[in-house]
């Protein structure tokens, strides 16, 4: 075997320290002289101080770490990873994030969208059950300012006062509300003994129940086909069903404030499709028989200047902050599915100031003047049930007392 020189060097044995006694031994065989040989396996170590060594090279530590393995070091990292995990996050699902927080992100919501959330489990159903006034209240504000004024709702029958619900139902102001409900095919007629039937209450039950079958027959004024008409003095089952359902959800948005945000986004949207009915679906143009497109003159539904100057930029921002826009008022409910064709932007109970440049709301305290009204002239003469142990001079008495007490 042969070696290179920077491989293997030669050392010979150490003489001084040998022992006397071993000498001889060792001069007797002094001829032969024993050598041992170091390998080195490992590239030899470059000399310290070289000219090519550079001070400013970063040192790289590549020492591997040593791999410890010990019960305790086990035990230690579990507790630590435990911590962690404690610390690092609280927060596993929608509902443990704090409820001022919960609700601020429902308030941002649209109503339907709040609809769908509380679709995701019954725990999140509960909250939004148990913080539905703030949370619709926080939308209506945000989002439909100007239709919360315009379509307020009719007070429940149960709300009033014991000396006008004798007036409200006194069968000469009922004689006279018929004339309010029994022409309307689109609308179901108000229970009296369920709302309150002043004047103010009666305009606002027809108005919501308006709102949600102008939207019902959105898709057919966006396509462009016809709104079954009833014959005069008919009421089929399907409109029967659908008036039905529609005061039913009147109904429910009196005791839901979010079922009532519901009716107001519904109506928005129909507004909206109203006013940009001609730009999201543009009239077809007629073909003619060889393929080529006819002229036509324009449709007699468009608008030089479009209602409220409203475009698709304020669509977007899904509020009814482009309302407040000097625009046309609503004085005539629609009261036939007729006037549908025509009807622009539905926004009672307001009217624009030219001096102050604004629209002035007059909805709010409508139903305490007419029910002050109805009771001034309906309070019937003689008690409809006299109390039993109770003169009749007695409750005629407390009867007036109610009265003052109820103005
Ligand atoms: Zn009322």
């Amino acid at each position: 075997m042969t070696f290179t020189p920077e491989k293997a060097e030669r050392i010979s044995p150490p003489q001084e320290t040998t022992a006397p006694a071993e000498k001889a031994s060792s001069i007797a065989s002094s001829t032969q002289t024993e050598e041992y040989t170091i390998v080195h396996t490992a590239p030899r170590k470059k000399p310290r101080n070289t000219a090519s060594l550079d001070d400013d090279e970063p040192l790289i530590d590549t020492t591997e770490a040593l791999a410890k393995n010990s019960k305790k070091l086990a035990r230690l990292q579990k507790k630590q990873q435990k911590k962690q995990a404690k610390s690092s996050s609280k927060v596993h699902n929608f509902l443990d994030l704090p409820a001022e927080l919960l609700q601020e992100i429902l308030g941002h919501l649209r109503p339907s969208d709040v609809r769908y959330v509380a679709q995701i489990n019954s725990a999140t159903r509960e909250f939004i059950r148990q913080n539905e006034v703030s949370i619709a209240k926080d939308i209506t504000e945000r989002r439909y300012w100007v239709l919360r004024r315009c379509f307020p709702l009719p007070v429940a029958f149960a709300e009033v006062d014991e000396a006008s619900r004798a007036a409200l139902l006194n069968p000469q102001w009922q004689e006279r509300t018929g004339i309010n409900k029994k022409p309307y095919s689109h609308i179901k007629a108000l229970d009296a003994q369920q709302i309150c039937s002043c004047p103010s209450c009666l305009l606002a039950w027809n108005n919501l129940n308006v709102v949600l079958d102008f939207a019902h027959f959105q898709w057919n004024l966006d396509h462009r086909e016809p709104i079954p008409m009833l014959p005069r003095g008919s009421n089929p089952d399907w409109n029967r069903q659908l008036t039905d359902a529609h005061a039913r959800i009147v109904e429910k948005a009196m005791i839901s404030p979010l079922c009532y945000a519901a009716i107001l986004e519904r109506h928005l949207n129909s507004i909206l499709g109203t006013l940009l009915r001609q730009v999201r679906f543009p009239p077809k143009v007629p073909i003619h028989r060889h393929n080529k497109p006819m002229t036509t003159a324009a449709a007699k539904t468009v608008h030089p200047i479009r209602l409220y100057h409203v475009t698709e930029s304020d669509a977007a921002t899904e509020d009814d902050t482009f309302l407040e826009r000097d625009g046309r008022p609503s004085y005539e409910m629609p009261f036939h599915r007729d006037n549908y064709y025509s009807l622009l932007a539905y926004v009672p109970n307001r009217k624009w100031s030219r001096e102050e440049q604004r629209w002035m709301y007059y909805a709010a305290g409508a139903h305490d003047r007419d029910l002050m009204w109805v009771k001034d002239r309906f309070t019937p003469v003689s008690a409809p049930a006299e109390p039993p142990g109770c003169s009749h001079e007695e409750f005629v008495a407390s009867f007036q007392a109610a009265m003052t007490t109820g103005s």
